[in-house]
């Protein structure tokens, strides 16, 4: 076997192996109520889980612990009991887990990658995603020598700067609201055009646009499906960082668009 096969066959039975320890880990909360495993001649559910399943005590008892947190929590409990999702991922959304909230969470759960449930955990966790946060933090702001100096010399002039500075502020939001005034035409391609690029980046900076998040951005996701808009409209343009943009395409939005088309 080349060494190309070699690992990928190696990938394609850890797979099948991580599948049916979800599918396995799922069944041992009944087995240990009824108390089935004292027909295997095992003296625990701990023993039955190592002999059968190769789980350590850890992995039993965290099982155990699930099955019980989700007793109230149908869609989660089924979920769990029928290894359709990785305990990891089971185990982030118990944190924030509720009646109202746990569908929600079983389809992210089984959309989302492990680094995207994180951040979607702790975006629920911040009271919901794409909602503005109110909240005033202190920032420090990073003003250069020469700045000061010149801000300082107007000021003993007796000129108020922070006028000058909130005009400096509002041409620059006038300037980016005209820009996006402008009408859109059908895209002439797939990539965002460069104008309109340097347009996002002058609007939301470096960063991912969602308020809690201080990753940097890695796609400009169109916030109104490309495939049916078929236009470039910085209006619906957002800046997001990748787990952002993953939980945008699988939930928030509903689009099954394919994923990182957007550029
Ligand atoms: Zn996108
Ligand atoms: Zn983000």
């Amino acid at each position: 076997m080349n060494d190309k096969a070699l690992l990928e066959t190696a990938e394609f039975y850890g797979k099948k192996l991580l599948y049916w320890r979800y599918k396995f880990t799922g069944l041992l909360a009944e087995i240990n109520k009824r108390k089935l495993y004292e027909k295997k001649n095992c003296s625990s559910i701990f023993e039955f889980a190592a002999k059968f399943g190769g789980l350590s005590e850890e992995q039993v008892r965290r099982a155990l612990n699930l099955d019980k947190k989700f007793e109230e929590l149908p869609n989660l409990h089924a979920a769990f009991v029928n290894g359709e999702v990785s305990i990891n991922k089971l185990l982030r959304v118990a944190a924030i887990a509720t009646l109202e909230n746990e569908e929600k969470l079983v389809s992210a759960a089984k959309i989302l990658s492990n680094r995207a449930i994180e951040t979607f955990v702790r975006d629920e966790k911040e009271n919901g995603l794409f909602k503005p946060q109110i909240e005033v933090k202190s920032v420090h702001v990073h003003i250069s020598e020469e700045v000061t100096k010149r801000l300082a010399e107007l000021q003993e002039k007796g000129i108020d700067i922070n006028e000058l500075i909130s005009a400096a502020l509002n041409k620059r939001e006038e300037e980016i609201a005209e820009e996006k005034a402008q009408p859109v035409g059908p895209a002439k391609s797939r990539p965002v055009p460069a104008k309109t690029k340097k347009l996002n980046k002058k609007e939301f900076g470096t960063k991912c646009s969602i308020p809690t998040c201080k990753k940097p951005s890695e796609v400009i996701h169109h916030t109104q499906t490309f495939a049916l808009s078929q236009r470039h409209d910085p209006n619906y343009l957002a800046p997001l960082c990748k787990e952002h943009h993953e939980i945008a395409h699988a939930i928030n939005l509903k689009v099954r668009e394919k994923r990182f088309a957007c550029r």
